[in-house]
């Protein structure tokens, strides 16, 4: 497990004085399940970076876990936490690294709101919810993030990616809310945690993440997985983040947003939205026409993010619209946000005016409900006509149905899908709409990835090229 920060602010060795480490020595801590050790690869004026290694002992760490509440077996003897960095790393960060996260330099003061350019570097991150997540994530908060996503296996390499990914992330911000962040972000990423938690982690979520969090457009998220989905410290969290008051009574979540872990059994659908949700605030577009809307699901999670300020969805489907009005609660919406907000009944498979003049759009888990022969229609609508800037669309992984009990072989997940796509066959499609259309693409798996038949779900990114 290895954290780099490197810098070439000049004179690069002033982040020796911000981190209070000095970086002609190597040093080690103890932590919990191991040792912290720091060290500087590189120490010039020009350049400066500093790499926190953590020595974990998986076997040890199983024994200091045994409490008579957990349930940790035998099987955690054989685990990833050595490797990987997740709360560990983040418990090291405010270990090692305490004074500098809280903005202390006595030596030079004048040091610690200094922004400077840093390079964060993770060996190893495990990312449940993939790039998409890590970059919703990290992107509001001014970074630039580069992801390598490792394969399963060298040998086997059809076997497809892993969850694991080597990251970079470059910002120019003060080193106290880099650490801040990969404080709070880290153990969000992998989404587990090694210690109980208590209200004291909403106390520490709050002074590590209370100058930022609260306009974070995915908080909610961020707090949940923070807190380990534990619904009343969410509760309270987000009640503090957000300065609201919370009631006794007060059992609903605080939004109805996709991360509610009530909706388990939904999950897939869940991570889809908030997949195209985070490539939607990615790319930048402040209007965005959901396509095949359906009940408004996609609709209701980008009214919360104030980036998008026009909000359509069309569908077919009176029946459809009539619940997206109910999910939205249309009649009790103000001005203002009915004038973000409109839902239009139409067809794709027609050319319409009405679809023209939008940074992006998306079609979840729409194209598999037209019939091969219409789709040409409903792709010349969208690329051709409509031709917003950027375009992302799902649909299932027809390899992934294997996996689903109930299905018997070459059977649809859902009475109305009309075909079902291997992931060959979507990015043949992709690769069929760019040429034809002018547009770029990038394909990313959405759920649980199998190493044998990929992910549940498939996404495409299309940016039109200039
Ligand atoms: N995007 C929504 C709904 C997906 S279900 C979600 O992710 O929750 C597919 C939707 O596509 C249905 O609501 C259906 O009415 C709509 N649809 C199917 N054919 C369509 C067409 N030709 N034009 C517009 N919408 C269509």
């Amino acid at each position: 497990m290895l954290l780099t920060i490197a810098t070439t602010h000049a004179p690069a060795t002033d982040l020796g004085f911000l981190l209070h480490k000095h970086p002609d020595k190597v040093q080690s801590f103890e932590i919990t399940g191991g040792k912290a050790h720091v060290f500087y690869p590189e120490a010039t004026a020009e350049r400066c970076s500093v790499a926190l290694l953590l020595e974990i002992d998986a076997i040890n760490l199983v024994r200091q876990l045994k409490t008579p509440n957990s349930s940790v077996s035998l099987q955690h003897y054989v685990n990833d936490r050595p490797y990987v960095a997740s709360s560990f790393m983040s418990h090291a960060i405010s270990a090692v690294f305490a004074s500098a996260m809280n903005g202390r330099c006595e030596t030079r003061p004048a040091l610690i709101d200094q922004k400077m350019d840093l390079e964060a570097t993770l060996a190893v991150v495990k990312v449940k919810g993939g790039e998409g997540f890590l970059r919703a994530v990290f992107e509001p908060l001014g970074y630039t993030v580069l992801a390598e996503n490792h394969i399963l296996d060298e040998v086997f390499t059809d076997w497809g990616n892993s969850s694991y990914f080597t990251v970079h992330l470059r910002n120019t911000l003060a080193i106290k809310d880099l650490l801040s962040h990969l404080f709070v972000l880290l153990p969000v990423l992998d989404n587990e945690k090694h210690y109980f938690i208590s209200k004291h982690e909403v106390e520490k979520l709050l002074a590590k993440g209370g100058d930022w969090l609260p306009t974070h457009p995915y908080k909610e998220a961020i707090v949940r997985r923070y807190l380990r989905n534990v619904g009343n410290l969410t509760k309270l969290a987000m009640a503090q983040l957000t300065d609201t008051t919370l009631t006794e009574d007060d059992d609903e979540p605080l939004t109805n947003e996709p991360i509610a872990v009530k909706k388990r059994k939904n999950d897939l659908h869940f991570q889809r939205l908030e997949s195209a949700a985070a490539v939607l605030v990615q790319s930048g577009a402040q209007s965005v026409v959901d396509l095949g809307c359906g009940e408004g699901k996609l609709m209701q999670i980008l009214m919360k993010i104030g980036q998008f300020r026009k909000i359509t969805g069309m569908d077919v489907s009176m029946t459809e619209l009539r619940k997206a009005k109910d999910r939205l609660h249309w009649d009790q919406l103000s001005p203002r946000e009915l004038e973000r907000l409109t839902l239009m009944q139409g067809s794709l498979t027609f050319r319409d005016k009405r679809l023209a003049d939008f940074d992006a759009a998306a079609l979840i888990e729409v194209i598999e409900h037209l019939d091969l022969e219409r789709l040409a229609a409903l792709e010349r609508t969208v690329f051709e006509f409509a031709k917003p800037k950027t375009v992302v669309v799902t649909t299932p992984n027809s390899e992934y149905n294997v996996k689903y009990d109930a299905l018997s072989a070459g059977d649809f997940r859902h009475d109305d899908h009309r075909f079902e796509w291997t992931r060959a066959e979507f990015a043949a499609w992709a690769t069929k709409i760019s040429h034809q259309f002018g547009y770029t693409f990038e394909i990313l798996g959405v759920g649980m990835l199998d190493e044998n038949v990929g992910t549940p779900s498939q996404m495409a990114i299309f940016k039109k090229q200039v």
